[in-house]
């Protein structure tokens, strides 16, 4: 099968003044185009770390990351700032729409950001329609109920036919009525459009719908080997150390 997700040993140490702080060691699996994939564990476990290096918002210290068979996790954050643009869409627990445009401009936005000109407006009244809005598009979102700006999100997410939606508990705000047609929509899309889906959550009703659960603890993969010894003989958890080993060398000369 194609796979749209391949990470190698993934590992992320963020360096917060003299600590640091582990929140990823040695992650490795792959995702096939089409899936609807849940991401679940306690909070601190490496859910949102995990999310941000698929969704290239940001870079791991250490191992390979492969989007659409591409090596992403050596871009510069231009480059990756393009990719995101093109191949990700984000859904968020609390839909960060801009409150003061309406659902229409909302959706154009992502749009704009690739350079998009010409039927800019038409794309986006078609992906609103595609989420059930076609009759609210000039709301803003003030003016929307929270299901409805979550499908805003949606559409703004589709606009780019993108080849990951990453949604971070996109049910986590609304009740579980609501939560549940905002569910029923991203598998909709995933099936009609065969975008593969992400979601983070905490939900296990949620979790059910999907076709596997990665589950995280300690910023290791649950089921496979988590334990210290296996970190430590990964080849990315050296190079990772190593890195921040040189760093502390470089800061510890320069005082
Ligand atoms: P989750 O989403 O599962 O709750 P996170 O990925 O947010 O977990 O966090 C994993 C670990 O990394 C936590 O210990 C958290 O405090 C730490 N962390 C997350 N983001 C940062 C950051 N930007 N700087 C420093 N530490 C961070
Ligand atoms: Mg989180």
């Amino acid at each position: 099968m194609d796979r749209v997700i391949e990470v190698h040993d993934i590992t992320k140490i963020y360096q917060m003044g003299e600590v640091e702080v582990r929140a990823l060691r040695g992650v490795s699996f792959h995702i096939d185009r089409g899936e609807v994939v849940a991401i679940m564990g306690p909070s601190g476990s490496g859910k949102s770390t995990l999310m941000n290096m698929l969704g290239c918002l940001d870079r791991p210290t250490a191992g390979e990351y492969y989007l659409d068979g591409e090596l992403v996790s050596s871009l510069t954050d231009d480059q990756l700032a393009v990719i995101r643009n093109k191949k990700v869409g984000f859904v968020f627990q609390s839909f960060n729409l801009l409150s003061r445009i309406s659902a229409l401009a909302n959706v154009e936005l992502p749009l704009r950001y690739a350079g998009v000109t010409g039927n800019r407006r038409d794309l986006a009244r078609d992906a609103l329609e595609a989420v059930g809005l076609g009759d609210r598009v000039t709301h803003r979102p003030t003016e929307l109920s929270g299901g409805q700006q979550q499908r805003v999100a949606v559409a703004r997410a589709i606009i780019n036919n993108p080849s990951i939606i990453m949604a971070d508990e996109p049910t986590g705000n609304l009740d579980s009525k609501v939560g549940q047609e905002i569910m029923d929509l991203l598998l909709l899309l995933n099936k009609e459009r065969g975008t593969t889906l992400i979601i983070v959550t905490h939900d296990p009703t949620i979790a059910a719908q999907t076709g596997r659960v990665i589950r995280l603890l300690d910023g290791s993969l649950e089921k496979e080997g988590s334990g210290k010894q296996a970190r430590k003989n990964s080849k990315a958890w050296k190079e990772a150390e190593a890195k921040v080993a040189n760093k502390s060398t470089r800061k510890a000369r320069a005082k």
